[in-house]
């Protein structure tokens, strides 16, 4: 017996996380677990919690760095056509928490609903970029959000206001649960103005930013206040700064990509002299934005 018996085919053992992040690294997780629907995902709580088996949730690995030897416990990923349904209810969009999000993104201006044109160019699932509050110069998913279902780890469900999900700067009020999905409330826009818009914000992060295609988990310290982490670390010089097949962006300082034949501890190894060489020429201490798993 097993801690998922009866779960068998939503529960896969040892499998390799590198193809489930956008850096393409790390190890596996211990069991990889891929519920249909939110009656598994409840019975999957249910059960890490009476056994304590430890359990992570992941979206599409854009913010996270998998350590090479891999993660005990559970990952919990939300894919298929339940968690990634996109409903129009104008000028409202219901989202399912596996939605990707640059799908939604580009539905809602194709649509000349206006909102969420700011946040072009962030990759992720939605429950993930509600977990961060992604977002940048132009806002934060927060400011668009009207309500977010989420399952609390004991596999209670609740509905969430913007005001109750405590959006900051990269944070939101999670208390250990599960985004489910969310509602967002738009504005009716003029199409070709958002589309343009949307097209602007996308082409100055491409200009200013590594591909989005490129192997990397966004930025890797959160800006300290009234700083920008990347000139901190432009500098101090380290663009190209490099540690095995990890490099520092030429094009962003706060960017670490992954060459061919990086290990995610290149990556780690390059975060830790690359916080060691701001700290000691500014005194300050870099937080970091990526989560390590
Ligand atoms: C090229 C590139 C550019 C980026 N640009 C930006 C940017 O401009 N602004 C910005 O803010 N970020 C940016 N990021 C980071 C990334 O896009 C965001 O952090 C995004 O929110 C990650 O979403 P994800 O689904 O991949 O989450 P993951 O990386 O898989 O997980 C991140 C966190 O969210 C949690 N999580 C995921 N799904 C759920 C869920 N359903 N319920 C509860 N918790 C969940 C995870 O447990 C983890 O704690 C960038 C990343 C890349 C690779």
């Amino acid at each position: 017996m097993t801690w998922f018996s009866g779960l068998e085919e939503i529960c896969q053992p040892d499998v390799p996380l590198r193809d489930h992040t956008w850096y393409g690294l790390g190890g596996p997780a211990r069991w990889l677990c891929t519920p249909r629907d939110e009656d598994q995902l409840a019975e999957l709580l249910r059960r890490c919690g009476q056994q304590d088996v430890p359990w992570r949730i992941l979206g599409q690995g854009a913010n996270i760095i998998v350590r090479d030897e891999g993660i005990e416990g559970a990952v919990i990923k939300l894919a298929g056509p339940t968690w990634e349904a996109i409903t129009f209810d104008r000028p409202r969009v219901h989202v399912g928490g596996g939605a990707d999000f640059t799908k939604v993104v580009r539905q809602t201006v194709d649509r000349g609903l206006g909102g969420l044109e700011n946040l072009a160019g962030i990759p992720g699932t939605v429950g993930g970029i509600i977990r961060m509050n992604a977002g940048g110069r132009y806002g934060n998913v927060g400011q668009c959000i009207q309500e977010v279902r989420v399952m609390a780890s004991d596999g209670a469900r609740q509905t969430r206001t913007a005001a109750q999900m405590g959006f900051g700067y990269r944070t939101s009020k999670l208390d250990g649960g599960v985004v489910l999905g969310a509602t967002f409330a738009l504005q009716p826009a003029d199409p070709q103005a958002t589309l343009d818009r949307f097209r602007r914000i996308w082409h100055e992060k491409a200009e200013s930013q590594p591909a989005v295609s490129a192997r990397s988990a966004g930025c890797i310290f959160k800006n300290p206040p009234g700083q920008a982490a990347g000139a901190l670390l432009d500098q101090a010089g380290l663009k190209r700064r490099r540690c095995g097949g990890a490099e520092v962006s030429p094009k962003h300082a706060n960017f670490i990509v992954a060459h061919p034949g990086a290990t995610a501890q290149n990556v780690l190894d390059l975060i830790a002299l690359a916080r060691e060489a701001v700290r000691k020429r500014t005194g300050i201490v870099l937080e970091l934005e990526v989560e390590i798993w």
